[in-house]
């Protein structure tokens, strides 16, 4: 009997501390303050290709994943709660494949987990091809979205190209539109200029476009 009672104490101790490691808290200033948590969506998916690559026909769909792959390990890593709209190459509506579903199914998981921000992954494309740069948009007369577009942008710079001047813009995108809070939607670079095509594809450059994302959400949360 008194053996059942130990083993009972132990195994409560046990779901104690479970509970404990599976709540992250970020110590600020000597207080605990509550965990951050962050929606990141790769864009497209399934049918939904998006841009393709100029030189390979690589889709934009699976680099906007493993992107946002690394970026949520970065997050976790941080103890950033993370939440994924899609984590495979199929879209989130399945086939056949509707984009008007699929975005409305986007939107209602974004809306379903209320994070503190959202961040859509994307890869730009256009008929120039000597066009390049990662570049920011957040939705129209946001100030938060401005302010969390900016950092990501300020991060992109430093970390992935210096040479980058381009600026935050405005975007009335779909899914920056169906969330009150923060979000910014991020093209990463073009897939029509070969030279930016041949680096989106490179495991370094996706983690060095990862920790961009990554640096300028933690300084927007920080702030
Ligand atoms: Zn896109």
């Amino acid at each position: 009997m008194k053996k059942i009672f130990t083993v009972i104490i132990i195994i409560l101790i046990l779901l104690l501390c479970l509970t404990w490691w599976e709540t992250p808290r970020r110590e600020v200033c000597g207080e605990v303050d509550r965990s951050y948590s962050v929606v990141l969506d790769a864009g497209h998916g399934g049918t939904d290709g998006g841009a393709l690559g100029i030189t390979t026909g690589c889709k934009e769909a699976d680099i906007n994943l493993a992107i946002t792959l690394k970026t949520k390990a970065l997050l976790e890593s941080a103890q950033v709660h993370v939440v994924l709209t899609r984590d495979n190459e199929g879209s989130l509506c399945g086939e056949p494949y509707s984009k008007q579903r699929d975005m409305q199914l986007r939107a209602r998981l974004i809306n379903d987990a209320a994070p503190d921000i959202v961040v859509s992954v994307h890869m730009n494309s256009y008929p120039n091809a000597s066009v390049k740069g990662a570049q920011v948009f957040y939705y129209p007369d946001s100030e938060q979205g401005e302010a969390l577009a900016g950092k990501i942008q300020e991060s992109f710079v430093m970390h992935a190209d210096k040479e980058n001047k381009r600026v935050i813009k405005e975007g009335d995108f779909f899914l920056l539109r169906t969330y009150a809070g923060p979000s910014a939607l991020v093209e990463c670079g073009f897939l029509t200029c070969p030279e930016e095509e041949r680096l989106l594809l490179e495991q370094e450059y996706q983690d060095i476009v990862a920790y961009s994302i990554f640096d300028g959400i933690m300084r927007y949360l920080m702030t």
